[in-house]
């Protein structure tokens, strides 16, 4: 489909998909429509999949006309579909506006999880990832994020929703571009149209949410979704944290860990993941996996070791795999899971943190400079600490 397909740029009905159940209630109301049509509607959009009002065979066809000058079921556009070696799919999706952002398939055998991005670039500067370096256009509109797991729906042919437990979509991960708990509202409007049990379907414990931080929003996020908490974790003290993610100056460890203390619903039966990017001589000694555990005491948690996934001009490197290998086995004796995440994607570049559309922030060569500047600061400070270990 051309990226300024009819449903798109020149459309100026309303989009039914990405409204509340009670939006779009209201919105048929308001063209004199009984609110029951809501149910009808919904069930079409988000259990069938209709991307047109022609397939909703069970409203009159007087009905289907009149909704028609009115509204649209529109989707994000394909500007580019690529399938890596090992069938990870990354999507490259334009908006209305012509603004893009990346999602994401990761099949497993019989299953698998989408990636959902849930802003256009991001506003933090995380130095190991890709999305850091691009400058933030915009948050993502509830249409915008739903939208994307309906494509990816769409190409695998997945509706109606299944209504077993066997489906290839079958989780949700928000692990796209952007923070998304820096667009809380948006992303939880998106999520509980996603989480419906009559409509796509897929329920809070198999959607998990990745922050890097933004502790005021983490208890809304389980109160009021009840989804699964991701955190980008990364390092287990301040100094280093704040060099290879400047959020945590504002958001420190210490009230990282009381958010995560206190997250709605984490148990042991449901712990909190701590991804951790292992970035060669920067987080990865065996120094640091012990003040990693000591760090996270009385949370349920696991661990996720993400090797890291190279982008070009970044100025860092994975740690060896003999290095991770020790890492994960200093988390394992201490009663953690960590399994070491296996990159997919590479190829295409799909995997963690090296999504990315649209223009730089700084020059490749200006952000090597400042980046390694900063690695041997962080460097320093964690060899001093780790003399007094
Ligand atoms: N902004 C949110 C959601 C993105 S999740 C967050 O940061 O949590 C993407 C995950 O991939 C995060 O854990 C992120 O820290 C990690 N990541 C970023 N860049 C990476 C890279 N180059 N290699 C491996 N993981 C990376
Ligand atoms: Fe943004 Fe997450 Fe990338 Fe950090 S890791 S720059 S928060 S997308």
């Amino acid at each position: 489909m051309p990226p300024d397909s009819a449903h798109t740029v020149q459309d100026t009905r309303t989009n039914l998909v990405g409204l509340s159940r009670e939006a779009l209630t209201a919105a048929l109301v308001e063209v004199g429509e009984k609110p029951f049509r809501g149910k009808q509607v919904w069930h079409w959009i988000y259990h069938r999949g209709a991307t047109e009002f022609a397939q909703m065979t069970d409203l009159s066809k007087d009905l289907r006309a009149k909704l028609e000058p009115h509204f649209v079921v529109a989707r994000p556009v394909i500007a580019r579909e690529q399938t890596s070696v090992d069938r990870t799919r990354k999507w490259l999706m334009q908006f209305a506006d012509g603004q893009k952002a990346e999602a994401v398939f990761i099949p497993e055998e019989d299953r698998g999880a989408v990636c959902i991005s849930s802003q256009v670039g991001c506003t933090l500067t995380c130095r190991f990832c890709h999305t850091g370096t691009q400058r933030l256009v915009r948050n993502l509109t509830p249409a915008e994020i739903v939208g994307q797991f309906m494509v990816a729906r769409d190409s695998y042919g997945e509706w109606p929703t299944p209504t077993d437990e066997r489906r290839m979509l079958s989780n949700i991960v928000m692990m796209g571009m952007g923070e998304p708990l820096y667009n809380f509202e948006n992303v939880a409007t998106a999520l509980k149209i996603i989480m419906a049990d009559d409509g796509i379907a897929v329920g809070k414990r198999r959607i998990t949410l990745s922050t890097s931080g933004v502790v005021p929003e983490i208890h809304r996020c389980g109160e009021e979704l009840g989804v699964n908490l991701a955190i980008s974790l990364h390092a287990p003290d301040d100094d280093t944290r704040s060099v290879i993610m400047p959020i945590n100056k504002k958001y420190p460890l210490k009230d990282l860990m009381k958010a995560c203390r206190e997250y709605p619903g984490a148990s042991n039966a449901r712990r909190i993941t701590f991804e951790y990017v292992m970035l060669k001589g920067l987080n990865d000694t065996p120094a640091h996996a012990r003040a990693l555990i000591k760090l996270v005491k009385n949370i349920p948690c696991k661990f996720n070791l993400i090797p890291f996934n190279p982008w070009p001009g970044t100025p860092y490197e994975c740690s060896d795999a003999e290095t991770i290998e020790a890492f994960a086995q200093t988390l394992w004796e201490a009663g953690f899971t960590a399994p070491i995440r296996t990159p997919r994607g590479r190829d295409i570049l799909a995997a963690c943190g090296q999504l990315k559309t649209d223009s730089e922030r700084l020059s490749a060569k200006e952000k090597r400079v400042r980046d390694s500047q900063e690695a041997e600061v962080a460097k320093a400070a964690w060899a001093e600490k780790e003399a007094a270990l």
